[in-house]
């Protein structure tokens, strides 16, 4: 039986299935709590985006936001698919080297990159550098001449759009950390600068509007603005670019109120409105960038927890309590995140009751999700909560000194453990004694 909403299974049991496997088994064999993907999914998504790329005969890189869910296995997977990755950290740099990521693959981004990672980025001879501010121009145009090599940059910009779940609202005056603003001149300051340094191939541009936006029309409006500035460029300085770059930022579904579009149609009108434009202006074709994160991981994962206390107060609410919160989950507290779940070993029944979900960190904002409707709940019962893949394991933290929990993949009725659970002397690992 299919689970209404989610790309789920339920068995003969009435058990929540992922990649063929029972996650009541796999709560069993490896704990709570526990997060699993179902790899077939993480396959789906990256292929939505690159084979469309691919039939519009369009050059294109897909590069994964890898801030959504980094570790070594989920990078050799995006390895395996083709796909390029944005890293936007040492860490993240380094966890791709070790992956053995093809290092012209690897995109840096950050707004404040420090020397440390610039240089580690230049010794790799990593793919490309987005700039994002005047600071780093001069660091990387040194760095370059001390360790004499070259580097691709694009240059990061602020297109004064912002998107709003389901329309854009214009800011005439950008107010973010990131990136050059185009209105105000700044963006074609740092353009002329780059132009000045030989050991800086300056290869275009990148926008990114936001997160989990459900339509196009931002992307279509960033476009627009970012030809009208190379319009300009043009006629100024004879430049068309060699690549655009629009982020990523693609809606999915957490609960029944997101209805995100299929992948492939983003693609299709980035893909249109780009070649509307260069055929207006008379440019060749540049190569179109995309960095989808949360569209390419989120909903191929989830997380089971095991139920524990629960507390009704009469008339007000019902709590239950899971062995989790937000140290595998920060996206509720951090931004009223909403979710969905089941009871993983009931799967079948019907809703008759409604509780909320606490963590058990020493916060009363430590909720997972409000209202949830389910099945009567007993002890010792598994949680499963949808849609945890992006934003979740890489937001993971040690409040409270709870280890950080294991990750499975699951693919064609396979699992395997790809990140074990911490231990506590993982946790205790950089104490030191002060006796
Ligand atoms: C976060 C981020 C992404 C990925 O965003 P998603 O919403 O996960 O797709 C891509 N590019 C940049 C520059 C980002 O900061």
């Amino acid at each position: 039986m299919k689970l209404a909403g989610h790309p789920f299974q339920v068995n003969k049991e009435g058990h929540l299935v992922i990649g063929g496997l029972d996650t009541v088994g796999l709560a069993k064999k490896y704990g709570t709590p526990l997060y699993v993907y179902d790899v077939s999914i993480i396959r789906e998504n990256c292929r939505a985006f690159v084979n469309t790329f691919k039939e519009l005969g369009v050059s294109a890189q897909v590069a994964y936001a890898s801030k959504a869910f980094s570790s070594i296995a989920i990078l050799q997977v995006m390895k395996q698919e083709g796909l390029s990755i944005d890293v936007v950290s040492e860490g993240e740099l380094y966890t791709a080297l070790k992956a053995d990521f093809p290092t012209e693959k690897i995109h840096l981004h950050g707004n404040n990159k420090s020397i440390d990672e610039l240089t580690l980025a230049i010794e790799n001879n990593i793919g490309c550098i987005v700039i994002d501010n005047f600071y780093e121009i001069e660091l990387l145009n040194r760095l370059l001449d001390e360790h004499d090599k070259n580097m691709n940059v694009l240059l990061r910009v602020t297109p004064g759009i912002q998107s709003k779940t389901h329309q854009y609202i214009m800011t005439g005056n950008e107010d973010s950390k990131f990136g050059f603003n185009l209105a105000n001149g700044q963006a074609e300051k740092a353009f002329t600068q780059l132009d000045n340094h030989d050991r800086i191939h300056f290869k275009g541009l990148h926008c990114h509007i936001g997160s989990q936006i459900f339509e196009t029309d931002s992307f279509t409006k960033a476009a627009e603005i970012l030809f009208d500035e190379l319009a300009k460029w043009h006629s100024v300085y004879n430049y068309t670019p060699e690549v655009l770059n629009f982020g990523g930022g693609f809606g999915i579904r957490y609960t029944k109120e997101d209805s995100p579009l299929p992948l492939a149609q983003y693609v299709d009108e980035l893909v249109l409105t780009v070649k509307k434009h260069i055929s207006h202006l008379q440019f060749p074709m540049p190569e179109i960038w995309i960095e989808p994160g949360r569209s390419i991981v989120g909903n191929a994962g989830i997380t089971l927890y095991t139920i524990g206390s629960t507390k009704e107060i009469p008339g007000v609410r019902n709590y239950i309590a899971v062995d989790g919160g937000m140290t595998d989950n920060l996206r509720p507290a951090l931004y009223q995140a909403k979710y969905e779940g089941v009871i993983a070993n009931r799967a079948d029944q019907p809703n008759t009751t409604e509780v909320s979900v606490a963590g058990k960190c020493c916060e009363s904002g430590d909720m997972l999700i409000w209202d949830l409707p389910l099945p009567e709940v007993n002890n010792g019962d598994i949680l499963a909560v949808f849609s945890t893949g992006a934003y979740g394991y890489s937001m993971a933290n040690n409040y409270n000194r709870f280890s950080k929990a294991a990750v499975v993949f699951v693919e064609n009725g396979q699992d395997k453990l790809i990140i074990k659970r911490e231990t506590y002397d993982d946790i205790i690992r950089n104490d030191l004694s002060y006796e």
